[in-house]
């Protein structure tokens, strides 16, 4: 096992990752810019070196520099964490000439899975349907002729984007030319690069995708879906598992596509395949993502794996010790993400001094953070503050319990966007689980209706909010009979767990001189 791991990242999820070395008995080594002197990972990491002024490309983008830490700190491996450069192939390439090892899939797989048209390419040769489109970028009357075929409307998508950017919708044939020629000149700005592919705009599909984690012995597992239809403007900002549209079937096909896609692309590590799903629930993929993802407590919650230790464990060299059939969500969890910024002012980012803050707690509840009371939140990054997940038994009593959490949080001093999912738990459709990308994007444009007062006796059937409750205590009181019943019988959670330490128990013996 691992010495010392050296985390290329900020915020929280240094400090997620940082929590699962010291679990493990591993020292951290944390970096940091100049504006990040004080923050939470470098005051919890065994270690911490600065990296250079608060731009990124000057400090966390700094492949030498990170090297140069690592050198240093005499750490034996890296962890990208997301964003930054978890995606970038030089950096597992930088370790391996260091002779570090990277925690993460290989430079190769990055390159044939991480790129989206290289991604699209793999996923067509076996089998795996994607959104119907251009495979290669193509240049302009070409893309254009494509688009007047398959109909419109269409995506046209900047190659090397992300995040959300570089992507622009085209109605009608007559906007075509001037949205290429605008798309491609925005692409190059922000990425460096023109080159546009284009896709089927598809109508209120949902966005569902599995994560995957594949071990350096070939074998490949899927734990199941999350679904991240709540989107503003294509960036998630709430995610749930089990999907509330998902069936076994579906799950079992979708998992078999994104096993098939990561053997073929030679993955190694944790990695999550990104798919469309439309109102007949047709799926179509959309893209891979090389790394851990913002959203991996969800499927944490609903598995009882640990993603990060599970991470570690694979680069070490482990076997994955369950099979996918092993892997049976057990209950619900729902994320959503707490940003520093103004939801009644076009969510602009509200960086900022956090004067006094009071974190939920409680039954169900896990907040995922890198910010502490009195600390300034700097407005050089991207201004996720926390991540509250809550679980539940059901998705009633998830959302309730979301619901009560979200009641309990308290930041003052920054805006926060907290009151945006106080908003969407009392919406019907989303209770219902009746959502789409573009459901949040459209809520937001409606006016708000004025508060409503309270009902003496609320009417379950017109009031969401009694038909939740209601919905809650049976759940709980169902629940109970449940645990009752199967008191005898071990879960396949608890089933996996064991046999993971009995395997690690194994392992270790094995490995013991
Ligand atoms: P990024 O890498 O920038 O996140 P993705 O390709 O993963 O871009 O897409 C992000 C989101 O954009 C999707 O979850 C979905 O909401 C929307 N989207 C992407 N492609 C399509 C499409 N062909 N049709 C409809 N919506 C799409």
């Amino acid at each position: 096992m691992f010495k010392k791991i050296l985390i290329a990242n900020r915020g929280e999820i240094a400090v997620r990752i940082l929590r699962a070395c010291r679990e493990l008995g591993i020292k951290s080594v944390a970096v940091f810019s100049d504006v990040d002197r004080k923050a939470l990972h470098v005051q919890l990491a065994d270690e911490a070196y600065g990296i250079g002024p608060a731009p990124s490309r000057e400090s966390y983008l700094r492949i030498d520099k990170l090297m140069d830490v690592a050198r240093r700190a005499g750490s034996d491996a890296v962890h990208p964490g997301y964003g930054f450069l978890a995606e970038n192939p030089a950096l597992p390439r930088a370790c391996g000439e260091a002779g570090i090892t990277f925690i993460g899939p290989p430079p190769e797989a990055m390159e044939a899975l991480g790129s989206k048209t290289a991604g699209r390419r793999l996923a067509r040769r076996v089998e795996v349907p994607t959104v119907p489109g251009a495979n290669d970028p193509t240049d302009r009357s070409q893309a254009q002729a494509l688009a007047q075929s398959m109909g419109y409307p269409v995506l046209l998508k900047a190659v090397a984007g992300g995040g959300g950017k570089g992507m622009r919708l085209v109605y009608s044939d007559t906007e075509f030319e001037s949205a290429f020629r605008n798309a491609a000149s925005e692409a190059l700005n922000a990425f460096g690069d023109e080159r546009l592919y284009l896709e089927k705009y598809l109508e209120r599909p949902r966005h569902v995708e599995i994560q995957i984690l594949a071990d350096a012995h070939g074998r490949v597992v899927s734990l199941g879906e999350r679904e991240c239809s709540i989107q503003r403007r294509h960036q998630k900002v709430a995610e749930e598992s089990p999907s509330p549209i998902i069936t076994a079937e579906l799950r079992k096909k979708m998992s078999d596509a994104a096993v098939r896609l990561a053997r073929a692309g030679g993955y190694v590590n944790a990695g999550t395949v990104e798919f469309l799903v439309d109102q007949r629930l047709n799926f179509y993929f959309l893209e891979v993502n090389t790394r851990l993802q913002v959203e991996h407590p969800v499927t944490e919650q609903v598995t009882g794996l640990d993603l990060v230790k599970l991470q570690i464990a694979i680069a070490a060299g482990h076997r994955l010790p369950f099979a996918w059939e092993s892997i049976t969500p057990r209950g619900h969890a729902m994320e959503v993400r707490l940003y520093a910024e103004d939801p009644e002012n076009n969510f602009f980012p509200s960086p900022g001094k956090i004067l006094a803050r009071h974190t939920p707690s409680g039954p169900g509840i896990r907040m995922d953070e890198g910010v502490y009371e009195g600390w300034t939140v700097p407005n050089d990054y991207d201004p996720l503050l926390s991540k509250l997940i809550v679980w539940g038994n059901s998705r009633e009593e998830t959302m309730a319990r979301l619901r009560r959490a979200l009641d309990e949080y308290v930041v003052t001093g920054i805006r926060t966007n907290a009151g945006l999912f106080r908003r969407i738990l009392a919406e019907p459709e989303f209770l219902r689980g009746e959502i789409h990308t573009r459901w949040l994007d459209d809520l937001l444009r409606r006016p708000r209706a004025a508060a409503a007062s309270p009902a003496a006796h609320s009417n379950p059937v017109t009031d969401p909010n009694a038909a939740a409750e209601a919905a809650a205590i049976a759940a709980a009181v169902w629940q109970a009979k449940q645990n009752a019943r199967q008191a005898s019988t071990a879960s396949p959670v608890n089933e996996t767990s064991s046999r993971w330490k009995m395997e690690g128990r194994r392992e270790q013996r094995d490995r013991m001189p």
